[in-house]
């Protein structure tokens, strides 16, 4: 199959050949002919797959062979709206139209949180076909009578179980009144929960269905591998392998995933301190700090980038070689995703994790999950000592004991009371990273509330009421979800340092 064979426009067709894309990916593959017809699409599909161009391609197609709109002011109309749920998702899609779309005389522009609104309303002035956008900022433009989004034919609803699991549910739902009724509706999704199914029911219209990596299913071109070490050796690890310490092969390119932010700053501090060029992302950071941290890790200039899970969201970098697990998530799912950004669309990848005792429990949480037990193996003079026992691991305010059981840490974390979940207050949740986080923060500028941990239990698009998730940045892990480990006691830790921080939340 090519591309050619798939009735793309000429000038697409060259874009494509220019990216250096010869077939289409199995997602592009069914996708694109299913977009081109005009139906409602429902794609499981995760990043990696190539899930972009599936939609972008032929949404460029149907806009350059329709009529241009103008809207009120005689301007070009949003005739596309693509909505993903952050801000750095939001910049990769929108990079990706500029690049397919680069020979057609077609305008688009990203809007997300965290920057200014006036440079994004003289954009709109000037009008749009394609608007990619974060929900929490598209509202507020919507607010303002900045926004028409009354000549929008195509929607796109990229990682929408992420926009659910980080509490966007209001949003999308307060978006779609803005859009007409009769339109073509495309949602992108790596699982199908019942709030998904739900969200589909309302959304689409006899939807075509494709699926094409099953739910928590690891991509089978990336090496996974588990490096059991010793709790105080992991930094001492990472810098040997980075360094090149197994084969004689330094790594040039690392995407290295830490709990908690103060982990990834401190761990930022002694790659650099080892001469090691790295640079934190996460929740803290600035939206500029973080756009120039992406970059330079792109362009090559810098070798690592320390990231949480919430703020590497939507990272996407082309055959990413090397993902390192500095701490294991506390839930098993981020795993799948975290390793999700290596070995994409067909290229080789290797994702390791460094697993210390502590973290048994949450590995075995993983292979039940994966369904696959993952390689140990140990690196010459850095085996764990075999009498270092479990400890305690705290996220946040609360502490994960080793046998399973959970705790109150004793210096709980400036700001951590009233959000993350706890008995009945549950709650906490993805949403969380709402002070310049991943998530849009467009509202966090305006001293509205840009979107703390959703409310425990929430109602979903159709009414489902379900569980909002942890999640260790914010949050801890659900209780009772951590299987027993061997137990010990000892005084509550960190595990990525040798005494309690205070986390900035
Ligand atoms: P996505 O799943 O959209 O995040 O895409 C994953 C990566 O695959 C991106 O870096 C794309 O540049 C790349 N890609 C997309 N389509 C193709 C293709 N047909 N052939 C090779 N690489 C592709």
């Amino acid at each position: 199959m090519t591309f050619e064979t798939l009735g793309l426009a000429e000038p697409l067709l060259r874009a494509i050949s220019d990216a250096g894309y010869t077939t289409p990916t199995p997602i592009q593959a069914q996708a694109i002919p299913a977009v081109l017809n005009g139906g409602d699409l429902l794609a499981g599909a995760q990043t990696g797959t190539g899930k972009t161009a599936g939609f972008t391609l032929p949404l460029l197609h149907r806009l350059s062979t329709g009529e241009k709109v103008l809207n009120k002011r005689g301007k070009i109309a949003i005739r596309a709206l693509v909505l993903t749920p952050t801000r750095e998702l939001a910049a990769q899609v929108e990079e990706s139209v500029q690049t397919y779309g680069k020979y057609l005389p077609l305008k688009s522009m990203v809007m997300f949180g965290g920057v200014g609104m006036q440079p994004q309303i003289n954009k709109l002035r000037d009008g749009v076909d394609i608007l990619v956008a974060t929900p929490g900022r598209l509202l507020d433009h919507a607010q303002q009578g900045t926004l028409d989004l009354s000549q929008v034919q195509i929607l796109v609803l990229d990682e929408a179980d992420r926009m659910l699991d980080m509490g966007f549910v209001h949003d999308i739902k307060k978006v779609l009144a803005l859009l007409p009724a009769k339109k073509q509706s495309l949602l992108f999704s790596a699982t199908f929960s019942d709030e998904i199914k739900n969200l589909a029911d309302r959304l689409l219209n006899a939807p075509a269905l494709i699926e094409v990596a099953r739910r928590n299913q690891t991509n089978d071109a990336i090496a996974q591998k588990v490096h059991p070490v010793g709790r105080e050796r992991k930094k001492e690890l990472l810098a040997h392998l980075i360094k090149g310490g197994q084969d004689g092969q330094p790594w040039h390119q690392v995407l290295i995933f830490t709990r908690m932010k103060h982990g990834a700053n401190r761990l930022t501090d002694y790659l650099n301190d080892q001469g090691i060029s790295a640079m934190a992302i996460h929740g803290n950071k600035s939206q500029g700090a973080r756009t120039k941290a992406l970059a330079d890790f792109k362009a090559g200039d810098l070798t690592c980038l320390v990231a949480t899970d919430i703020a590497a969201r939507g990272i996407d970098i082309d055959q990413l070689p090397h993902v390192v697990n500095f701490e294991l998530p506390n839930v098993a799912e981020d795993y799948v995703h975290r390793i999700g950004r290596t070995g994409r669309a067909g290229a080789q990848g290797e994702a390791v994790s460094l697993v210390c005792v502590d973290e048994n429990g949450f590995l075995k949480d993983i292979e039940r999950l994966i369904k696959r037990e993952i390689p140990k193996e140990i690196v010459p003079g850095f085996a764990p000592d075999p009498n270092e026992r479990a400890e305690p691991i705290v996220l946040g305010r609360t502490v994960l004991n080793p046998n399973g059981s959970r705790g109150r840490n004793p210096n709980p974390p400036a700001g951590a009371n009233g959000r993350g979940g706890r008995g009945g207050g549950g709650g906490g949740g993805r949403g969380g990273d709402s002070r310049g986080g991943s998530r849009d923060g467009g509202r966090d500028n305006q001293g509205r509330s840009g979107g703390g941990g959703r409310p425990a239990g929430h109602t979903g698009v159709g009414g489902a009421k379900t569980a909002p998730k942890p999640h260790a940045e914010h949050a801890p892990r659900a209780a009772g979800a951590q299987p027993a480990r061997g137990n010990n006691g000892g005084a509550p830790r960190h595990n990525n340092g040798p005494r309690l921080t205070q986390p900035k939340r």
